[in-house]
């Protein structure tokens, strides 16, 4: 289990004083200006050394998305643009860094707009995050008080401003295209790539786009060193994450662990274990909703990273929003649930997306009830095979996958159903 004192987010549960004070008391904006003095190329380097893989589902390596950042500017700015969207169902751990730890991340943008040669960085957070937007712009109200922000920002001489953006509440501002498109004013709907955000982004000009968490822990990893933060977790999967277990567990929670921990471990030693046992356990979506489930038996000996969750389960470690489910669960109503939810937040302008999700949801509809035939199992799976890959952005695949796990997985269940129904006609 990881110890305290190699925690990154030492404030998770608002339990110490979260102002800037407290901030300082517990490590935050030591010697900022000091890393800074290193320069762009170093900061860049121990981040790649470091191994941070985007914690915002992707997991491209965050160390190699700055290099992508043009060295010397064209007369155009940069920007950072940090993803505090945080919608997918699951997915709760951005929120507890925004309002109980928010200066991590304050510092956290101000080296990674450093890093990548930006004055100015915008937080776009979702638009259901009101305490958390208000707790966020205090502290970046300190921070511009004391100096931390500014022209001369933490004592560094380089010149930066935050802004606090607040969406509206559509999922699809999460994509980052989307919330660029959202953040200069217009719809939330995703652009065609290329060109990528990198060379064209806000305005037009050259940005990067990470998750909150990504950015959070970037100045303790340069304090403490990539070599430490490759201490944690397998290789190529480095580092300690934070976790949010919700579902049938006894104890749901928001846990800051080492990568690559065994699924037991996380649940008996985070979440006192699953409800009514582990016999009593039916599946697990490991990474938010849009990765494929998992059957319990195969999840128990599980290793919670990228790596093992796709090679060895066809799933993802995503944003490792770890939703439980027991067999008290009706999985198929489950899944379709999901589909109900990918639908209503499809932004309607590729047509694979927009006609596919409406026509699976409907069809799982009916799979719920056992009104289908078995033939439309197939059917269905074709279906999803004709979205996932053929849509602008990736909601057509986050719509696809969760049903090819239901068949893939719980065939069997669907098909007692339709035969159940049948049954009980004739008689
Ligand atoms: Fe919009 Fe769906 Fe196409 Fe994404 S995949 S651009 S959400 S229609």
């Amino acid at each position: 289990m990881l110890q305290d004192s190699d925690r990154i987010f030492t404030n998770i549960y608002g339990m110490h004083d979260r102002s800037l004070k407290g901030a300082e008391r517990r490590g935050h904006w030591d010697g900022t200006d000091k890393i800074l003095q290193n320069g762009r190329d170093w900061i860049i380097d121990q981040m790649k050394a470091s191994g941070l893989r985007g914690r915002g589902g992707a997991g491209f390596p965050t160390g190699i998305k700055w290099s992508f950042m043009p060295k010397e500017s064209d007369g155009r700015p940069a920007f950072l643009v940090v993803n505090a969207d945080e919608s997918e169902p699951g997915t709760c751990k951005d929120r507890e860094i925004m309002r109980h730890d928010p200066h991590t991340l304050i510092e956290g943008c101000l080296i990674a707009s450093f890093a990548i040669g930006a004055h100015a960085c915008y937080i776009y957070i979702r638009g259901e995050y009101i305490r958390e937007r208000e707790a966020l712009q205090n502290a970046i109200d300190e921070a511009y008080e004391a100096g931390k922000l500014g022209p001369n920002a933490a004592g560094s001489g380089w010149a930066f401003d935050l802004y606090l953006h607040h969406g509206a509440g559509a999922y699809i501002c999460g994509e980052e295209t989307a919330l660029l498109e959202s953040l200069e004013g217009r719809k939330g709907m995703p652009r065609m790539r290329p060109p990528f955000p990198a060379g064209t982004g806000l305005y037009g000009c050259p940005t990067t786009v990470n998750n909150v968490e990504s950015i959070a822990v970037v100045p303790t990893i340069l304090r403490r060193g990539p070599e430490w933060f490759t201490t944690f977790g397998r290789p190529n999967n480095a580092g300690t994450k934070i976790f949010g277990i919700s579902g049938h567990v006894n104890n749901p929670c928001v846990v800051e662990e080492s990568m690559s921990i065994p699924f037991e471990e996380l649940i008996e030693k985070h979440c006192g274990g699953i409800r009514g046992g582990w016999d009593n356990l039916l599946a697990v979506i490991p990474g938010g909703s849009s990765t494929p489930c998992v059957r319990g038996e195969f999840m128990r000996d599980a290793v919670m990273d990228y790596d093992y969750l796709k090679t060895e389960l066809k799933s993802g470690f995503g944003t490792a929003a770890v939703i439980v489910m027991d067999k008290q669960t009706d999985i198929v109503k489950a899944i379709w649930r999901l589909s109900k939810f990918y639908k209503h937040e499809s932004c309607g302008q590729c047509s694979p997306c927009r006609e596919g999700t409406g026509w699976m949801m409907r069809v799982m509809e009916r799979l719920v009830t056992g009104q289908a035939e078995i033939e439309e199992i197939d059917m269905l799976l074709d279906v999803t095979k004709q979205v996932e890959g053929h849509t602008i952005c990736g909601l057509g695949d986050a719509a696809a996958w969760p049903i090819q796990s239901l068949i893939r997985n719980f065939r069997d269940e669907i098909e007692d159903r339709i035969k159940g129904r049948k049954r009980y006609a004739v008689s």
